[in-house]
């Protein structure tokens, strides 16, 4: 599995100030509801008064494709599962699969969330696995 270099903006610094300290951010509105990191207003109230929270790792598989690129070596080209979890908390969330047979995938496996770097100078990005 190979994670992309990542680096942060203003509108980014305090996610990977989380995945940096191995948490997955959520924005929080007043009412507690959970909606995904870019939000600007609550996805269920609209309310512009978002915090931060760590969401607890664990989501469900909603839907996976699988991506094949070039080809880098005599292993072939390099294979990419790209997957849909619906985290824990609520919202759905998009990213890699590390190490899982695509063909051996289910909608409603449990999943949880990993953090891997392209380099050590890159951000930390979060990625799924299986649970
Ligand atoms: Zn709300």
């Amino acid at each position: 599995m190979t994670v992309g270099p990542v680096a942060r903006d203003a509108a980014t610094a305090r996610f990977f100030d989380g995945t940096a300290a191995g948490q997955f951010l959520l924005r929080r509105c007043p009412a507690g509801h959970f909606s995904e990191p870019p939000a600007v207003a609550c996805t269920t109230c609209a309310s512009a008064e978002l915090g931060w929270a760590p969401a607890a790792g664990g989501a469900t598989l909603v839907s996976w494709t699988v991506v094949w690129g070039r080809s880098s070596s005599d292993a072939g080209p390099e294979r990419t599962v790209l997957v849909i979890g619906e985290l824990d908390e609520g919202p759905w969330w998009w990213s890699q699969l590390a190490g899982a047979d695509p063909a051996s995938l289910a909608v409603g496996q449990r999943l949880r969330i990993e953090f891997r770097r392209g380099t050590d100078d890159h951000e930390a990005v979060p990625v799924f696995a299986l649970a």
